[in-house]
């Protein structure tokens, strides 16, 4: 399990990895995609496009395969027990950041 720690250190270099890398930045659209089962096992989430933090329970809607729907913005863009800003901020640059520019 790694930390909100360990995930902010790393994230200085997260562009040469892919989605088997240890960090939560790297591995976001793994943690966003069919996380039905582990959103119920955390009281919180944090979605990685609109870069908040919300209950777990406020998130009412998922996608086909299962992936929670941000109450938010509406993307399927939610860290199951991700609640550090700056991970979702670094998360947001490295997966969303030429849609958002
Ligand atoms: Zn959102």
């Amino acid at each position: 399990m790694e930390d909100a720690n360990s995930a902010r250190k790393a994230s200085a270099d997260v562009l040469s990895d892919d989605c088997q890398s240890r960090t939560i930045i790297e591995r976001a659209p793994c943690l966003s995609s069919g996380n039905a089962d582990s959103m119920r096992e955390h009281q919180k989430c944090g979605c990685y496009f609109c870069v908040r933090v919300f209950d777990s329970k406020d998130v009412t809607e998922f996608t086909d395969n299962g992936s929670a729907i941000c109450p938010n913005c509406g993307t399927d863009a939610l860290l199951p027990g991700v609640t550090d800003l700056s991970v979702l901020e670094s998360a947001s640059e490295r997966w969303f950041a030429e849609a958002a520019r």
